[in-house]
């Protein structure tokens, strides 16, 4: 089940929210009541994910022959865990 990243625009709670996809989109916030809460375009999962593979990969000088094309959101076929990640999600 994937977590959504919600933010309030009117109180300023950021919340995790463990959601399944067919679940509608939260808009209450439940620190306020105020229908500003809003989900963020961040995947805490998949961010932490990325981030894991990506440090690792690159300090280990067996580096992505395309890094450019990895910040652009489409994985490197050169790069095994970028090709497992995808797969994932
Ligand atoms: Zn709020």
């Amino acid at each position: 089940m994937p977590i959504y990243a919600y933010k309030c625009e009117s109180c300023g709670l950021a919340k995790d929210v463990l959601q399944k996809i067919a679940d509608p989109v939260l808009t209450d916030c439940p620190a306020c009541g105020k229908a500003t809460f809003k989900k963020q375009l961040t995947a805490a999962g998949f961010q932490l994910k990325g981030s894991g593979w990506y440090e690792t990969d690159f300090k280990g000088g067996n580096s992505c022959a395309a890094p450019s094309a990895a910040s652009e959101g489409a994985a490197c076929a050169a790069c095994p865990a970028a090709a497992s990640a995808t797969d994932a999600s």
